[in-house]
């Protein structure tokens, strides 16, 4: 389709793209320096042009996007590849101790008249949250999602505040 061709645009200085980190704002060049920032969250990216790709430098090691000619693509961390031995442990981290406390559970269910006997079922839920939770906390520090930044957003946006 012709239309989508045009909608294809390189990264270069000129342009205005949105922000990756809060998807939120734009990124612009500024001036006198070989960087953009995003005029939402202030975050500042070093830019390689000949490679479409964009650096946050604040943080170490860097995250990296690269320019598809419509968006950004995942983020990635500079010097480490995230490969499905890295998905695989962190479902198994959630699924294994959950799995096991709910076949206990299943398998060895507490007479129904004793006091306290939902506790298995209630500690196998609880298992999981707490597992999904450190997963997703991991998650978050290791890209450092800006948390306060969509919040942000979302009163500005919803609220008009
Ligand atoms: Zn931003």
């Amino acid at each position: 389709m012709s239309s989508s061709k045009i909608l294809t645009t390189s990264f270069n200085y000129q342009g205005v793209y949105p922000c990756p980190v809060c998807r939120v704002g734009k990124i612009s060049h500024m001036p006198l320096m070989e960087a953009m920032s995003c005029d939402f969250c202030q975050q500042i990216f070093t830019v390689n042009v000949e490679q479409q790709l964009l650096k946050m430098p604040s943080r170490q090691p860097p995250l990296i996007w690269h320019w598809n000619g419509f968006n950004w693509t995942e983020a990635q961390i500079e010097g480490v590849e995230f490969g499905w031995g890295y998905v695989i442990g962190a479902a198994a981290f959630v699924l294994l101790p959950t799995t096991l406390i709910g076949i206990v559970a299943y398998n060895f269910p507490p007479h129904p008249a004793t006091p306290l006997s939902w506790l298995p079922y209630i500690w196998t839920i609880l298992t999981l949250l707490s597992h999904l939770t450190i997963i997703i906390w991991l998650f978050i520090e290791i890209y450092q999602i800006p948390l306060m930044a969509y919040w942000r957003a979302i009163q500005q946006r919803f609220l008009g505040l």
